[in-house]
């Protein structure tokens, strides 16, 4: 406890969808002080990255009514995690206390810098700036120009099919399989999508250099590209790593299954950039949420003195966008595939009223922190949303 007595001090790093989430649902106890450190004073929703890129929607988001009115937004970076003083810094120089902190830092571009030119002139679109960047870039573009994509899974594709149905000329060079995460058939749905689409599929071949008006493919041919986008992956932001905590090899904090670091009880994880028992999970909003809901019910229970409940989660599909259609793919509770997927223009809708819910389940936990569902920490098994997303983009 601090000050009064009464006031516990929660700090939640990262406004996305797993810290939004987290800080509304720590609510539900009057007496912590809850503080939301964002860099950007906007939501983000990196659902709609491929969209901004491709000039077809918005992908931002006011936090008035997503945040609950006890949950106070700084505008700032953390730039460090002073364990031994219970102290986050700031970027612009100042420090703040805490009781404890929910690491939310989500996920990043991977950018390989293995690959000569890909850091110099290939486009991102992992975060918000990059897409903008990416966006401004197109834009002065002829529309017969060539556009590459590199990277086959989900988020290449969804990129890739966004800019095909924009009338752009575009080649996604697959570095092996296309959409690997999906099984046969939804696979084979979304090439006939793809190739529908007029979008050129490089399925086994890999980009070994990137130049500003071509990529080099791992054959030696030269195949020309006004642009070059990276969706080769994630990466996960290295602030934990920097902060002395133990991560994984992509950076994810190590946790237990109450989503608490193993190197201190104080700090908990949630989203993109948690590694439960240090297991890789999909990095997805699917995923965020019952993990920040989990993090913030650690918390909870451990003000409370009573003992928090493990993380337990099940996996039922992955829905992706092709343009305005969708491929649903349903998997077992392991996330691995099974032969069942649905597709089509009525899936597209689909897909995009999940987008649209994202906000709405934020929204309602704003107003009824608790509410959230797949994010009860108490209950073994978490309803799924079929959301999903792998990380393993390449
Ligand atoms: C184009 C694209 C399409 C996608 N489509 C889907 C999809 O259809 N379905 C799906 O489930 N997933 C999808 N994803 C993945 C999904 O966006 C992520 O899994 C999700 O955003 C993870 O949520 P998060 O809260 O962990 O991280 P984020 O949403 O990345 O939020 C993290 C926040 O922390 C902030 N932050 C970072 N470092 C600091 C710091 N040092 N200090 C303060 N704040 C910091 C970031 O700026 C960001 O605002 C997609 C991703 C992309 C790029």
């Amino acid at each position: 406890m601090t000050d009064n007595n009464r006031t516990h001090k929660v700090i939640v790093i990262g406004g996305g969808y797993a810290g939004t989430l987290a800080a509304n649902r720590l609510q539900q106890n009057p007496d912590i002080d809850i503080t939301l450190i964002n860099p950007r004073p906007k939501f983000v929703q990196r659902l709609r990255l491929h969209q901004l890129t491709a000039g077809t929607g918005d992908a931002t988001a006011d936090y008035g009514d997503l945040l609950g009115d006890r949950v106070r937004l700084v505008v700032d970076s953390v730039i460090d995690i002073d364990t031994a003083s219970r102290k986050v810094l700031l970027a612009s120089g100042g420090a703040l206390a805490y009781d404890y902190v929910i690491y939310a830092v989500g996920s990043t571009a991977a950018v390989p810098e293995s690959v000569p030119g890909a850091t110099e002139f290939a486009y991102p679109i992992a975060e918000f700036e990059h897409a903008q960047r990416a966006r401004a870039a197109i834009d002065k573009l002829a529309t017969d120009a060539w556009i590459t994509v590199v990277g086959g899974g989900l988020t290449g594709i969804e990129v890739a099919a966004e800019l095909a149905e924009q009338g752009r000329t575009v080649t996604l060079v697959c570095g092996g399989r296309l959409a690997p995460s999906l099984g046969e058939p939804g696979r084979r749905a979304v090439a006939k999508r793809l190739r529908k689409l007029g979008v050129t599929m490089l399925e086994s071949d890999t980009v070994i250099e990137v130049r500003p008006d071509a990529v080099v493919l791992a054959d030696g041919a030269v195949w020309p590209s006004a642009i070059t986008i990276w969706a080769g992956g994630f990466g996960v932001p290295d602030l934990a790593r920097r902060s002395g905590l133990r991560t994984d090899e992509l950076g994810r904090l190590i946790t237990d299954e109450t989503l608490t670091s193993v190197d201190d009880d104080r700090i908990l994880a949630g989203g993109d950039c948690a590694a439960p028992s240090g297991e890789g999970l999909r990095m997805a909003c699917y995923t965020a949420g019952p993990t920040a809901g989990t993090a913030a019910d650690t918390v909870l229970s451990r003000i409370a003195g009573v003992q928090p409940a493990p993380f337990a989660l099940a996996y039922v599909g992955s829905c992706l966008a092709v343009g305005r259609h969708a491929v649903m793919q349903f998997t077992r509770s392991d996330d691995t595939p099974v032969g069942f997927h649905l597709r089509g223009r009525v899936t597209g809708m689909f897909k995009e009223a999940v987008i649209k819910g994202t906000l709405w389940g934020l929204r309602r936990e704003a107003r009824k922190p608790g509410a959230a569902a797949g994010a009860k920490a108490a209950s073994p098994r978490i309803p799924c949303s079929p959301l999903r997303w792998s990380h393993d983009d390449f």
